[in-house]
């Protein structure tokens, strides 16, 4: 059952919000102001959040940065204004998808249901992550790893890797082919909650250079906009 937390100072809008989630099978927390969502936030154990940008003590823009600054939880902002300038604002900031109101009911559950297929892990129409052995020696194209010496040879020379970049290395080749995103990334590699969304970009470019590669022009490493990062043998 998804657990959602609803942020709305409306007291009746708020009640209704709660009624139709309810209705569709999820678990719903709510708060009426910015600080409450943040403690809701804090506290954890939510799949995503419905975030009202028009609250008394917070802008909402604010409050979703500060949300940011704690969770990587998703978060749908639910904005009076249509405006287009101030959605791209809010979406650069961190939002994973946006509705203008009035919403229907119809609407959000719709959104949320996107945005919650979106960050949970990979279709199981690509199978259960493989569960070889997670020490054994791992081979992709030239590159080869070896996760008990915990070194890297691409085409036979030594990558000079740090722990992270060569955590984040092994855990995609023994993924090799399959998309992981940043979630799993997280959880796996960084074994962090929440770090800087940054983060995972900078070794991932850091990563890239010591492979001799371009974003421009990817060899193992594709990105798959929006999705993750999958580690392939180039063609
Ligand atoms: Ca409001």
């Amino acid at each position: 059952m998804p657990r959602v937390l609803v942020v709305e100072d409306d007291p009746s809008i708020r009640t209704s919000l709660i009624e139709i989630l309810t209705e569709h099978g999820h678990s719903v927390r709510s708060a009426g102001d910015g600080f409450g969502a943040l403690r809701e936030v804090t506290q954890g154990g939510l799949d995503a959040v419905v975030l009202d940008l028009g609250l008394p003590d917070l802008d909402g823009g604010d409050a979703l940065r500060m949300i940011r600054g704690i969770s990587g939880v998703p978060v749908v902002v639910a904005t009076a204004r249509d405006d287009e300038r101030e959605i791209i604002k809010l979406l650069n900031a961190g939002a994973d998808d946006y509705l203008v109101k009035p919403f229907s009911g119809g609407q959000l559950v719709a959104r949320l249901s996107a945005v919650l297929r979106r960050s949970a892990p990979p279709a199981p129409a690509a199978g259960p992550l493989p569960q070889a052995d997670p020490a054994g020696p791992l081979t992709v194209g030239e590159l080869a790893i070896d996760p008990r010496a915990r070194t890297a040879h691409l085409a036979g020379r030594e990558l000079s890797l740090t722990r992270r970049e060569f955590d984040l290395l092994a855990f995609l080749a023994r993924h090799a082919g399959t998309v992981v995103s940043r979630r799993q990334l997280l959880a796996d590699v960084w074994r962090e909650a929440y770090i800087e969304d940054q983060t995972i970009d900078v070794h991932v470019s850091a990563l890239r250079r010591k492979l001799g590669e371009r974003a421009a022009a990817p060899r193992y490493l594709r990105t798959v906009r929006g999705v993750g990062i999958k580690l392939v043998a180039p063609h």
